[in-house]
């Protein structure tokens, strides 16, 4: 497996890997692998190489958020990755993938940015569209894939590629959870273990919400009501249907909804949602 950390290095190794007629699947990430990560780097195995991108990218945290304290752990994201079979591990540098410190910065569109977590954290998706572009360039993908859990990155990241005729193909992963069914993050290693408990209400909702819909409930006021009765207990952020554009829907649409919901346990983050 490779290891880089230079950019004209990882550019030219894409570059030859394109020459020779192979197709590259991405998977980036901001390191602390997980089985969540594990299921991305698997479903990219349908590419002849496979590139893992592990960099915590400055620019996506607000001044108050967990920058500094965000888990790193390369060596042991690097052992994961050659175990699972990936060609190039990817770790570039802040200094050289943000050389010009006043530089080209992109702006991600304000109606899919402002809502939900963008009105919760300001200028975030800006910082995920900027990193993404960059690693885009350098590791020139024909397929990229992304979680489900960060639904409206994945959404976000899909609507930058489609408005740039940018020939990558955005490949959303369904949601890996852990035993108890609360979704996998780095962030969860933050909680202690009353939190942990505290956040499996968050599993039980959504397990919930899979159930109901499964029967057929498509209708977004009681769905949402049900949610919040289970989330009662804990500090909801929002709890919302919405569409592939993130407006808010009221009626369900198979295969173009979602019920997206973030909650606050111990001071922690915690995304979940349900895809129709
Ligand atoms: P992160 O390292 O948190 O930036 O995540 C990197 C990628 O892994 C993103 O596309 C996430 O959506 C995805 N991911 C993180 N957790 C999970 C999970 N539990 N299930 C599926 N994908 C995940």
């Amino acid at each position: 497996m490779y290891f880089i950390q230079n950019i004209a290095e990882m550019q030219n190794l894409a570059q030859q890997w394109r020459n020779e007629g192979l197709g590259i699947g991405f998977v980036p990430t901001m390191g602390a692998l997980h089985a969540g990560h594990v299921s991305l780097m698997e479903r990219a195995k349908e590419n002849e190489r496979r590139v893992v991108s592990v960099f915590v990218n400055p620019r996506q945290f607000g001044a108050n958020e967990d920058f500094s304290r965000y888990p790193r752990m390369l060596e042991t994201d690097c052992a994961l990755c050659e175990k699972q079979g990936v060609d190039a591990v990817f770790a570039p540098n802040a200094k050289e993938l943000y050389a010009f410190a006043d530089g080209v910065q992109i702006v991600a569109p304000k109606p899919m940015s402002s809502v939900l977590e963008g009105a919760a954290r300001p200028g975030h998706f800006d910082g995920v569209l900027d990193v993404l572009a960059r690693l885009f360039h350098i590791v020139q993908p024909h397929k990229a894939y992304f979680g489900r859990k960060d639904a409206q990155q994945l959404l976000i990241v899909r609507q930058m590629v489609a408005e740039l005729f940018w020939g990558i193909e955005i490949v959303g992963c369904p949601i890996v959870r852990d035993f108890k069914g609360l979704a996998l993050s780095s962030r969860n290693a933050y909680l202690s273990e009353q939190g942990y408990y505290q956040a499996l209400q968050i599993a039980r909702a959504t397990k919930a919400l899979e159930d109901a819909i499964a029967k057929g409930n498509r209708d977004a006021h009681s769905l949402l009501a049900s949610t919040r009765a289970i989330l009662a207990p804990l500090q909801v952020d929002y709890l919302m249907a919405v569409d592939y554009m993130l407006n808010e829907v009221e009626i369900l649409q198979d295969n173009a909804s979602l019920i997206v919901m973030a909650v606050i346990v111990e001071n922690v983050r915690l995304l979940d949602n349900v895809w129709v």
